[in-house]
């Protein structure tokens, strides 16, 4: 028998890790994905934080696509597996893109070497989703995890994890 799971955050990882379950067969009604947010249909402009594709799915359509921002990734799973985890991300943003056609990665070239020092500047290459894109991104992404019967409780904030019983907490 297939174990319950548990995903606390609708986040970008979140999202991505119960899309990548489902893709491989793992049934989605034994999956539960909780989150203090909305969904991207309820989901208002000024939560920024919370919600449906959490921060990083619902700001200004960037993805920086290098492991030496936004976290730990590589220091877990090392730089080459970071980055073939960081294309699976791009290629669902371009899954569930209206207009996948239309997503570009700029890659600058390096800052002049008389900048440097003044500017600490660090230019990386970035995917340009389109910020007018995510929410029909969003709502594309959730339709298809309904469709695979994973189940979201929306608007309930984890307080704790058991993880000996496996329970889940939730705030009053
Ligand atoms: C304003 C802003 C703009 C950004 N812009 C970019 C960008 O353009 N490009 C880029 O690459 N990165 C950007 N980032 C960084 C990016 O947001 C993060 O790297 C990314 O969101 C991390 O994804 P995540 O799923 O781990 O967390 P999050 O996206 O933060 O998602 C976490 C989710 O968990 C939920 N949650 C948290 N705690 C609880 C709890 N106790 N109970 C229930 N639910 C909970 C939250 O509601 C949220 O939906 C930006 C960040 C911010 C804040």
């Amino acid at each position: 028998m297939k174990d319950k799971i548990v995903i606390v955050g609708a986040g970008v990882a979140g999202v991505n890790a119960a899309t990548k379950l489902v893709d491989n067969g793992y049934p989605g009604e034994l999956i539960t994905i909780i989150d203090m947010g909305k969904s991207p249909y309820e989901r208002k402009p000024e939560e920024v934080m919370t919600g449906f594709l959490g921060a990083g799915g619902w700001s200004d359509g960037k993805l920086t696509y290098h492991t030496a921002i936004g976290g730990h990734l590589s220091k877990y799973c090392g730089e080459e597996k970071a980055m073939e985890l960081m294309d699976q991300v791009i290629t669902n943003f371009k899954r569930f893109h209206p207009k996948p056609e239309e997503v570009q990665c700029s890659n600058p070239e390096s800052e002049p070497d008389f900048i440097k020092p003044y500017f600490g500047l660090r230019l990386f290459p970035v995917w340009h989703v389109g910020t007018d894109y995510l929410f029909h991104i969003a709502c594309n992404w959730y339709e298809y995890l309904l469709s695979k019967n994973v189940n979201f409780l929306w608007e309930h904030k984890v307080t704790d994890i058991n993880f000996e019983t496996g329970e889940v907490i939730l705030e009053d």
